[in-house]
């Protein structure tokens, strides 16, 4: 069994004591092991902070992008090998690894060719400058600086390629050292993508450490100028946002948290019309993608009750297709959930779900893999339930996230109720509203909108050429208010202010912009 490694302080080292055991979960098949325990965190924290934040800030963001561009390359090159990876510990399909991994490395590229257009500054302006005075050379000019310590990232399980990828593409850029922590359980991809990006030699000496395996007393050791980027559940980043040292110290954190994203088929919408199709393909592609383990998966579909049983036929019909199973074999379209845990919490929320929804298809009993081993894998069925008119904001379809292929059909009688349903998700990463009558969609937007971080409009002339929802474009945020966590990643330009000061310079205007342009 392969033993991993981590990356700290410019070295590979292993952990010792209990080792955790990674497996592959259409199997449970034993196939590598890790430990943190005894590994020198507090010192490669150090290392990242006197060595590699020093070393990134006096490179020019044309100079970081030519870094990120290496990063890029070496998970491109590496595709076939990181697939199998996938298949072998995160259960991906093939298609669900790709996704994963070439998330990464256009994400990268994407921060890259953003750096190359900054170009040869280190000094980042914020919007325009202002004229201060009745002299024009008394002037004031927001900027901003790299933060002088370590950005932490944690990852969920769920991307161990893109996670890692894009959390460290923005930290890079902003001139930021990185410290990354991926989920243990799906770690296999990302180490190895650690270690081909070590092995290209473009980052320099502290730029980026790697724990693969529990993150020991790191997050205690975070002061005033270092981030800390999580991803994952809820009840984990309420249990770290409650580390003293981070609100004694003003630690800067951003969650990426739990999400009950919806989609929205609008009340003009006939069945069988272009638009709907449309939407019954996304709702589809995001309820098994992944085995629905995407924080920007479709858990709620809300439809008016007069387009409820024209939108489950066509639905049960596109899910009947789904092939469960081990996705070593290419005829499977759905793999396992990656854990052990997470399938004892899917099957758990499934039951919580249908105790106050009928229950449509699948549902939490066993599930016999396609060529699996009889009686093994962490296999679910794609599931789907279907609410009552009227559901209260307290019913569990609004309260509670199944990480895995499970939605609730939601009727609605009007826009204002489909509105206010919306929001009783308590703030979420992605919906997605499907409608051609501007009236309704100004109404939605205005209603769910400070609900979200990204809302995506399908129309009829956008059908077949959109993006699904689920899908986070480095263009744009990806985070959410309130259940999610209230983060904001990426999104161009705007993901780096996480990683820097914004400082307000007020004084001699040539001076500002001569220190703006060098
Ligand atoms: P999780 O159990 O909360 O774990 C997330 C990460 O936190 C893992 O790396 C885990 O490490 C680490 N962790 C756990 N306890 C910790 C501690 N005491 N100190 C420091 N780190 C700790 O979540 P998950 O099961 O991996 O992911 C599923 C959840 O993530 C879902 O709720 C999903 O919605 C959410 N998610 C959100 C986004 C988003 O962008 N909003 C994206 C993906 C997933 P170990 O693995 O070593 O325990």
């Amino acid at each position: 069994m392969a033993s991993l490694q981590s990356y700290l302080s410019g070295a590979w080292t292993s952990g010792a004591g209990k080792q955790n055991v990674l497996v592959n979960p259409s199997t449970e098949e034993p196939l590598a092991e890790t430990s943190t325990e005894g590994l020198d965190l507090a010192g490669t924290l150090a290392q990242a902070r006197a060595k590699g934040g020093p070393a990134l800030r006096a490179l020019t963001f044309e100079q970081r992008a030519e870094i990120l561009k290496r990063l890029a390359k070496a998970v491109g090159d590496a595709r076939e090998e990181l697939i199998a990876l996938g298949i072998a510990n995160a259960g991906n399909t093939r298609s669900d690894a790709k996704f994963d991994i070439d998330g990464a490395a256009a994400t990268l590229m994407f921060y890259a060719e953003l750096g190359t257009k900054l170009g040869t500054t280190r000094i980042l302006a914020d919007g325009e400058g202002v004229q201060l005075g009745r002299s024009a050379r008394l002037f004031g000019q927001h900027v901003f600086l790299p933060r002088q310590g370590v950005a932490l990232h944690i990852n969920a399980f769920n991307f161990p390629a893109w996670g890692m990828a894009e959390k460290l593409a923005v930290s890079l850029l902003a001139g930021v050292p990185v410290i990354s922590k991926p989920a243990t359980a799906t770690a296999l991809m990302a180490h190895q993508i650690a270690q081909l990006w070590v092995a290209t030699g473009a980052l320099p000496e502290g730029a980026f450490s790697f724990v693969c395996g529990g993150a020991g007393n790191l997050v205690s050791l975070l002061t005033g100028q270092d981030v800390l980027a999580f991803t994952g559940s809820g009840s984990t980043a309420a249990m770290l946002r409650r580390q003293e040292n981070l609100a004694l110290h003003g630690v800067h954190v951003n969650v990426e948290a739990d999400s009950l994203n919806a989609a929205l088929l609008g009340p003009d919408v006939e069945a069988g019309s272009d638009t709907f199709n449309f939407f019954l393909g996304d709702v589809a592609k995001e309820l098994t993608q992944k085995t629905g383990q995407k924080c920007t998966a479709v858990r709620r579909i809300f439809v008016q009750a007069d387009r409820l049983s024209a939108t489950r036929d066509a639905l049960m019909e596109r899910l009947a297709d789904v092939r469960v199973g081990n996705p070593a074999d290419e005829k499977v379209t759905m793999g396992p959930l990656a854990t052990a845990q997470q399938l004892a919490d899917v099957r758990a929320g499934i039951d919580r779900l249908a105790a106050k929804a009928k229950l449509l298809l699948g549902g939490s009993k066993a599930v016999e893999g396609l060529s699996a081993p009889i009686g093994k894998g962490y296999f679910v069925a794609p599931t789907l339930l279907e609410a009552q008119l009227d559901t209260g904001a307290d019913h569990p379809a609004h309260t509670h996230e199944v990480f895995g292929p499970v939605a609730t059909l939601i009727p609605y009688r009007d826009t204002p109720s489909l509105v206010s349903r919306v929001a009783a998700g308590g703030g979420g990463l992605v919906s997605a509203l499907y409608t051609d009558d501007r009236d309704v969609a100004r109404e939605v937007v205005m209603g769910i909108g400070p609900y979200h971080g990204r809302l995506t409009l399908g129309t009829q002339k956008l059908a077949g050429q959109a993006i699904p929802p689920g899908t986070v474009m480095p263009q744009l945020l990806h985070g959410g208010p309130g259940r999610a966590g209230g983060g904001e990643e990426l999104g161009a330009q705007r993901g780096l202010a996480l990683y820097m000061q914004r400082v307000a310079l007020q004084g001699d205007r040539a001076l500002i912009e001569h220190l703006l342009a060098h």
